[in-house]
């Protein structure tokens, strides 16, 4: 019960900190977090930004203004 990762899948904590459609704040530490965002506001539309946000960050991108 020793070495606990620095990074373990959280989707509570993800949950959590991209619960707001108009945040776009939170950022990403993961591409597991940016696909659970992806996932769960998918179908938001296009005034979702942490679907906007995941989306560019799957992308590879920083900046979701680009979507916009
Ligand atoms: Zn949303």
């Amino acid at each position: 019960m020793r070495g606990r990762p620095q990074r373990r899948p959280d989707p509570d904590l993800w949950t959590r900190r991209h619960s707001e459609c108009a945040s776009s704040d939170a950022g990403f530490t993961s591409m597991g977090e940016a696909m659970f965002v992806h996932t769960a506001h998918g179908g938001h539309g296009p005034k979702c930004l942490q679907f906007l946000s995941a989306a560019a960050y799957l992308d590879g991108r920083a900046d979701p203004d680009e979507y916009v």
